[in-house]
């Protein structure tokens, strides 16, 4: 299991989880309490265990495993501690498990890195590893497992796809928009975001938004930032050059709008996560008539704001399309002042609407807890999760 990205808060009312399963988590998550402390020691047993199970899997990981760090480990046991929220994590496991093909993962590797964790807590517990702790971590890595594992058996698309780079283009010192045409077309949705690996950090995977709905000629355009100590981000904006080869996974997301439910759309973006958005309204722009949409489109200063005249443009042909800047100061004519999550939650709950949010983490999590306080309905509320850090 890579760094995927993991849901914040409960997307959903759940079932309730029946008592044995409730038991097994709580087992679970008290005795990760007490391991957790030992994170790097850990990490580096459980590692070191894999790559000695299943030589192999050492080609999944970077050169590096410095920057590896602890993100596997963590995704891991935040992954095992939410066996008793099935509605969320099997749809999750059934991703991952098919986003996992990229890598060549095979059924052995799974079964060394469930042996590789059982053994990291047995020896990281010592006499609070009971019987009952085993059970209750080999029951819940199984689950795991088996989801992940049938759904990589039953998706028939090939296990990455390859892209090449047509243009790299600097729109400030750490932004670039990165316009790649495929080897084969990927079959993404409008919304949907890819992993990527980059010649410039191989095994290094990201997760990046087509910023354009599937196009006939299946070119991608990505807006990538390069972020304060990015591996991957700064390697994207600095040093991407026309020819270079991306590798993708298949397509992951749940950024959608549904044109047929006629509800009206609210989206909210910051950052390069207005890529997912544009993405949005490109396949809507396709059509005539679309349910109304009002973007609230956020950053610091106006510069940050480096699609607006495209996004004003469209919506001056568009009329189910509003676009509604925002900044956190200085607000010229036109504009909204505050964050994200200031400005939306000020028109209170948006009953009757879709809420689509996407951004940096902090943006997303802020946005999403202050508009549940406000009255949105979870369920009305649509993100992609973040990354996992
Ligand atoms: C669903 C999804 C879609 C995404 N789409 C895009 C996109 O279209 N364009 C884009 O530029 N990025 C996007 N990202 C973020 C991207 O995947 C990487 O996380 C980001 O580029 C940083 O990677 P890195 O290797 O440079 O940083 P790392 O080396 O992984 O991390 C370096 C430091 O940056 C921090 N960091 C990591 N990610 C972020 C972030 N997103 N914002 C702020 N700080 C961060 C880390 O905590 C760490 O301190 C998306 C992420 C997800 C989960």
């Amino acid at each position: 299991m890579s760094a995927d990205p993991v849901s914040p808060v409960p997307r959903s009312v759940h079932r309730e989880a029946p008592p044995a399963v409730t038991a097994m988590v709580r087992l679970i998550q008290d005795s990760w309490t007490k391991a957790e402390p030992y994170l790097p020691e850990l990490t580096q047993f459980f590692y070191g265990m894999v790559f000695t199970l299943a030589p192999a899997t050492r080609d999944f990981f970077p050169i590096n495993m410095d920057v590896q760090r602890n993100r596997m480990v963590r995704a891991l046991i935040h992954v095992v501690q939410m066996v008793d929220q099935p509605d969320d994590l099997v749809p999750f496991l059934r991703h991952l498990g098919r986003d996992h093909r990229k890598f060549g993962v095979e059924p052995q590797h799974y079964e060394a890195i469930g042996t590789a964790l059982l053994a990291t807590m047995k020896r990281q517990l010592g006499p609070d590893w009971t019987p009952e702790v085993e059970q209750a971590w080999a029951e819940a890595y199984t689950i795991i497992a088996r989801q992940m594992q049938e759904a990589a058996a039953a998706d028939d698309n090939p296990p990455n796809w390859l892209a090449t780079v047509a243009e790299h283009r600097r729109i400030s010192w750490d932004l670039a928009m990165v316009r790649l045409e495929p080897q084969q077309v990927i079959p993404f949705r409008a919304g949907q975001y890819l992993s990527v690996e980059v010649p410039q950090r191989p095994r290094l995977w990201r997760y990046l938004s087509p910023a354009n709905a599937p196009r006939p000629d299946g070119s991608l355009e990505f807006h990538v930032r390069a972020v304060d100590g990015g591996w991957v981000s700064r390697a994207i904006v600095s040093h991407t050059q026309a020819g270079d080869v991306w590798r993708f996974g298949p397509p992951l997301g749940r950024l959608r709008v549904d044109r047929e439910q006629d509800r009206k759309v609210l989206m909210i973006a910051g950052g390069t996560g207005i890529a997912p958005m544009q993405s949005l309204l490109d396949g809507l722009a396709q059509y005539g008539e679309n349910p109304k949409v009002q973007i609230f489109y956020g950053g610091r200063t106006r510069e940050d704001l480096y699609v607006l005249e495209g996004l004003k443009m469209m919506a001056s042909c568009n009329p189910w399309l509003t676009v509604r800047p925002v900044v956190e100061a200085d607000a010229p004519s036109g504009f909204e002042q505050g964050t994200l999550a200031d400005v939306v939650t000020r028109y209170g709950s948006w009953p009757d609407h879709d809420v689509l949010v996407s951004g940096s983490p902090a943006m997303i999590r802020a946005t999403v807890s202050r508009m549940l306080v406000a009255g949105t309905a979870l369920d009305q509320i649509s993100y992609d999760p973040f990354s996992f850090d």
